[in-house]
């Protein structure tokens, strides 16, 4: 079915299914953040070229599956979801298309045609239009149709991926051979996006890249997260602005002073570290020393001190030594995060650690560290957020739930309260009660939260910190 003429209506939504039979789809997702993205905007998509969403897959005539590929577990889930759908195709949805999106499809995908041989199209990460020209062969929804498709989120906050891919090739991780190098957006496409999002009713915005602050290097105009930062600023309408995910060696002080200095953008930092130990970093290739990376959170401890900051780190990396466990646990002691998501090392068919390195720590021993690591982190979670009673925080209001309001604070914290509000309100919650995870309250008069308590405000020597329980 050839196009010419593409009826949409003012705000771009098709009368009629421009996909012949296919009127109802469902999309499921699994993995990170950019899948979210990814998903919402293919959702969108669809919508506008006239189909409807179904919460119930037994009634979709295509079902997409959004993979990720970081982790066995997150391919066994995408896997048991297929088994899944084909049941409900053979038994009660003959003449549905099953669709594999994602990190777990490469450019050549021969295996997975051999696991799976009853889905329909299997198309790599944002490859949107193949998937429909496989399910309805000859279709053309234009050229600029993907590009003018913006996502619809499901409430006040939505993630905006501005640079997609990774250039920097880490040992342990698919994602550069699935999502291929660093290509920034443009600004003008940005803020276009994030206008919409805005007149839609998002007030808060995360803007999305593997290594986020890689964003404009490769454009022809030279610009970065900050001028990013400061376009998005004048968006109205647009009063919370976050990004993710940092990488240590690509964030500039110029960057720093930018979250001091504009009032959007959000004191909330989520910079991997991955290990504490020189040795492990250089065996992932991930481009720094410990020495470095503690400087980057030092500067940021200097320059935005209320700022809160969360890592990700990967235990039972082949070759990680009891004692190299160690020094990464003293680091997270040390630098005291916020949170702290804790991997246990899983190969991955395709990368350079899969090749070449021994997967030699036993996953019981794997696990171990993870536990560990566990209870540190809620220990050193319990203490940070304990320091933010009696103070008041600003929420963003995102929902009720379970008769009560909840929102998050600028430094990302989870905040449940009462009060009268609506959803979207930018309000001040005093906060009466702590947890490792959450802060509870209720909402306050006063129109100017206090500013958060600088981070490591616990003297680590009354931190009720206990040293791991290893073997
Ligand atoms: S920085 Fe490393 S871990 Fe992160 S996406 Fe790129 S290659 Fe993967």
């Amino acid at each position: 079915m050839v196009i010419q003429s593409i009826p949409f209506d003012e705000v771009g939504i098709s009368s009629r299914s421009l996909l012949g039979a296919l009127q109802t789809f469902h999309v499921w997702t699994v993995g990170c953040q950019m899948n979210k993205a990814d998903s919402e905007k293919f959702a969108a998509g669809l919508v506008r070229a006239g189909l409807s969403f179904v919460e119930d897959p037994a009634e979709a005539d295509l079902v997409v599956v959004n993979t990720c590929s970081v982790r066995q577990g997150a391919e066994d889930r995408a896997s048991s979801k297929l088994g899944h759908l084909k049941k409900l195709r053979d038994t009660q949805r003959p003449g549905m298309k099953i669709a594999v999106m994602g990190c777990m499809v490469g450019p050549r995908h021969d295996g997975l045609k051999k696991r799976f041989p009853y889905v329909d199209v299997f198309a790599r990460p944002q490859a949107f239009e193949d998937i429909i020209r496989a399910v309805v062969p000859d279709t053309d929804l234009g050229g600029e149709f993907w590009p003018q498709t913006v996502g619809q989120p499901e409430g006040v906050t939505a993630f905006v991926p501005v640079v997609h891919g990774c250039d920097k090739f880490c040992t342990y991780c698919i994602v550069p051979y699935r999502r291929g190098r660093e290509r920034s957006r443009p600004l003008a496409d940005i803020r276009h996006e994030v206008a919409v999002l805005a007149a839609r009713g998002v007030r808060e915005v995360t803007l999305l890249g593997q290594t986020v602050e890689a964003y404009g290097h490769d454009l022809q105009d030279p610009t970065d997260l900050a001028d990013l930062f400061t376009m998005i600023h004048g968006v109205e309408g647009i009063e919370r602005i976050r990004f993710l995910t940092s990488y240590p060696k690509d964030m500039t002080d110029r960057i720093i002073a930018s979250v001091a200095e504009l009032p959007k953008v959000c004191e909330y930092f989520n910079i991997p570290v991955q290990s504490g130990d020189d040795e492990i970093l250089g065996a992932m290739r991930r481009g720094y020393t410990i020495g470095e990376y503690v400087e980057r959170v030092e500067k940021i401890n200097s320059v935005v001190p209320a700022a809160s900051i969360t890592t990700d780190l990967i235990v039972g990396f082949p070759g990680e030594t009891e004692q190299q466990f160690l020094t990464s646990y003293e680091l997270l002691e040390r630098l005291r995060f916020d949170k702290v998501h804790v991997a246990a090392y899983s190969p991955r068919p395709g990368t350079i650690a899969f090749r070449k390195m021994d997967d030699d720590v036993p996953q019981e021993e794997k696990m171990r560290r993870l536990h560990a690591v566990e209870e540190l982190q809620e220990r050193v979670g319990r203490e940070i957020n304990r320091a933010l009673a009696g103070t008041m925080q600003e929420v963003l209001v995102e929902e009720a739930r379970d008769g009560r309001w909840t929102g998050r604070s600028r430094s990302n914290k989870l905040v449940h309260f009462s009060g009268e509000c609506h959803v979207g309100d930018v309000i001040t919650v005093t906060i009466e009660e702590t947890s490792a995870w959450s802060l509870k309250g209720v909402k306050a008069p006063a129109e100017r939260p206090d500013t958060a308590p600088a981070r490591n405000l616990v003297d680590p020597a009354n931190s009720e910190s206990q040293p791991p329980r290893l073997g």
